[in-house]
């Protein structure tokens, strides 16, 4: 928990795109152009409520480590995370997308064990582990779509929203793992310390989603 105000930690990328003017309409705007700045911490025009910038996977670590007091991160990332130390109290309805299996077009019939390429591979293992499916998860961090092809891998799990990244490729969508949007999570130790304070900011933020 940070030591007073609040910190909020903001995804950044497509995500913050879309969050900065939802923070607007709830009120809370940086004191300075976000996009236009090499900073990675921001005032607020709200006295003690400061913005951190960060790449989306650390969003959760510093949030429940308590550097951050709320974070704004995708459902992917935080499942990913697979933990507990944070509540999860508001989703933004932002940036939403589908997390996915997906295979070549061509693919008529699947290997007894599956070579599963993902950058989710804790989601992908808990994921087929629940069904009961043995798999091979290769961890890869990007252009998923190139590992059927090269035959690295036999599947991928992957974020979808038009799906035509997928379709340039070669490849269609199959099973869907999980609807993601862009959730707020908050610090355990700062929502009872500074109870107040985030259930004001939550109220504002619900607001601005309805
Ligand atoms: P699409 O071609 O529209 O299905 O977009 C798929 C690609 O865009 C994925 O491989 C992701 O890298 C990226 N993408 C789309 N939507 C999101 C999102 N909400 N969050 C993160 N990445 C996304």
């Amino acid at each position: 928990m940070s030591a007073q105000g609040l910190l909020i930690a903001l995804t950044k990328g497509r995500i913050l795109e879309e969050v900065l003017p939802l923070l607007e309409k709830a009120g809370i705007i940086p004191a300075e152009d976000i996009s236009k700045s090499r900073k990675l911490i921001f005032d607020s025009n709200i006295e003690g409520v400061r913005l951190m910038v960060l790449r989306g996977s650390d969003v959760p670590t510093y949030v429940e480590l308590g550097c951050a007091d709320i974070g704004i991160a995708g459902k992917d990332v935080i499942m990913e995370t697979g933990s507990s130390g944070f509540y999860e109290p508001l989703d933004l309805k932002l940036a939403t997308c589908r997390l996915m299996t997906a295979r070549p077009v061509a693919q008529n019939k699947s290997p007894k064990r599956m070579r599963v390429a993902s950058k989710f591979v804790n989601i992908a293992k808990a994921y087929f582990s629940e069904k009961g499916q043995q798999v091979d998860i290769i961890k890869l961090n990007g252009a998923l779509e190139l590992a059927p092809i090269m035959g690295l891998a036999d599947c991928i799990v992957d974020i979808v929203d038009t799906g035509k990244t997928l379709k340039a490729n070669g490849l269609e969508p199959e099973e869907l793992i999980a609807e993601i949007s862009t959730r707020v999570i908050v610090n355990k130790a700062a929502m009872k310390l500074k109870h107040a304070q985030i259930q004001d900011l939550l109220m504002r933020l619900q607001k601005a989603v309805n």
